[in-house]
């Protein structure tokens, strides 16, 4: 069985995340997707929200199962016997961090790869940050994030 991980923060997942979680589905037998949480980030929104707002905007894709993990994500991989991580691409600033990510994942376990989608033009503008900025202004949310998401920020 071909497992595919899409780690992130997911803070909060938005329509740029979705389309790689749906389109990704297609391409593996189950995609894991790892909400990460690191005690040296600040997070808008908690845990428990962010994994409530990625299973909810998830539910209908039958081979997306949701998980989180607060430690190295080699050794999640290396725990769980994965060995394939799913990443998205917005552009060349995405792709110098995932170069680095993809030689220190290799650098800590050998037999980790990296599979990178490249963003839909219709949401490569998107991103969590961009989300948050938006966040004190009243703008129409149906264009950057799901439905529960959106519901949250009204
Ligand atoms: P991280 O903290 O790991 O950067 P994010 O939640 O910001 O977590 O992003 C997780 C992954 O999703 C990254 O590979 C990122 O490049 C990708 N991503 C974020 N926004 C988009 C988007 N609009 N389109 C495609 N991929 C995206």
């Amino acid at each position: 069985m071909k497992t595919l991980v899409y780690a992130g923060s997911f803070d909060p997942i938005t329509l740029g995340h979705l389309n790689i979680i749906e389109r990704a589905s297609h391409l593996c037998d189950e995609l894991v997707v790892l909400l990460s949480s690191s005690k040296n980030k600040n997070y808008q929104f908690t845990i428990e929200q962010r994994q409530n707002f990625l299973k909810e905007s998830t539910e209908s894709i039958k081979n997306v199962r949701v998980d989180s993990f607060g430690g190295l994500l080699a050794d999640y991989m290396q725990k769980n016997s994965y060995t394939c991580l799913l990443r998205g691409l917005r552009g060349p600033k995405d792709w110098y961090l995932e170069e680095t990510m993809f030689i220190t994942n290799k650098a800590l376990s050998g037999n980790l790869e990296t599979l990178c989608l490249l963003a839909s033009p219709k949401y490569r503008h998107i991103s969590s940050s961009l989300v948050k900025e938006l966040t004190p202004h009243l703008v129409d949310w149906k264009k950057f994030v799901p439905p529960c998401v959106e519901k949250c920020l009204k």
